[in-house]
């Protein structure tokens, strides 16, 4: 599998695009602001978005993915709509929120309701599904919404997404046993601001110590979703705390095959 981050921080500054992975050029996981960089040609050949839930820092790039790229699929002769996987909860915002002809036209029914560009898909957390010959798993998270994060099972073990999270006991439980090729996991706040980390359920240093700790595989480990600003302090304190562990900070751009 070829893995491009795309978008890895928590928000938005110079060179900080919000989450988005892209997986063999086809199938996208989150739609951050790293999705605007791609070229037209690449993203009209994204044929499916996985959605880890519907804060706006992982969603605002489907409905302007699905603008820019409507003419050259709709002039396909293989035309499908773009599918947009997610939980109940997660589709039910973006038709409410998002796809409402107010914020965004309704995109689930243009150019018209037979041949639409967006296609809503529900999931379930703990469903296997293949897309594009890649086989993935729904996994647990813990937000202040419903939320997912996505495992794809790969020749070199598991390539894990944990979504915005806060404390995961799940998680650790669905992974025991498993060989793992890496773990990308959130790390949203540095530990000056542990408490609005825990309001907001995300985590910080001490609290990605705490969940390493229940991981039972040696595997490398890249902490994503850091607030612009933040990079040096949480760094800083995750080496501090001797977890053990190869952890790196993604950065946008990094590419991976596993
Ligand atoms: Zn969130
Ligand atoms: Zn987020």
């Amino acid at each position: 599998m070829n893995l491009r981050v795309l978008g890895c921080s928590g928000s938005i500054a110079l060179d900080c695009r919000t989450t988005s992975f892209l997986l063999n050029d086809r199938v996208l996981i989150d739609a951050g602001t790293g999705v605007g960089d791609l070229a037209l040609d690449e993203l009209a050949q994204i044929d499916h978005i996985l959605i880890s839930h519907s804060h706006l820092d992982h969603v605002l790039g489907i409905p302007l993915l699905a603008d820019s790229v409507m003419q050259r699929r709709l002039a396909r002769e293989d035309y499908k709509p773009i599918q947009v996987h997610a939980l109940p909860a997660t589709i039910d915002a973006l038709r409410r929120h998002i796809f409402n002809n107010v914020i965004w036209p309704d995109f689930t029914r243009l150019p018209t309701p037979e041949r639409p560009i967006i296609e809503l898909v529900t999931l379930e957390v703990g469903q296997r599904l293949s897309l594009c010959n890649l086989p993935i798993e729904v996994l647990p998270a813990s937000h202040t919404v419903p939320a997912c994060g996505f495992g794809v099972a790969t020749t070199s073990g598991w390539w894990i997404y944990t979504g915005d999270t806060g404390p995961n006991p799940a998680l650790w439980q669905t992974l025991r046993g498993r060989r793992i090729a890496q773990l990308v996991i959130e790390t949203a706040f540095s530990d000056d601001e542990r408490a609005l980390a825990e309001i907001s359920r995300h985590l910080s240093p001490s609290m990605l110590a705490a969940e390493l700790a229940q991981l039972d595989a040696d595997t490398s480990v890249a902490i994503t979703h850091v607030k612009p600003g933040e990079m040096a302090a949480v760094t800083g304190q995750i080496a501090a705390l001797g977890i053990g562990l190869t952890i790196t900070a993604l950065t946008r751009g990094d590419r991976f095959r596993f």
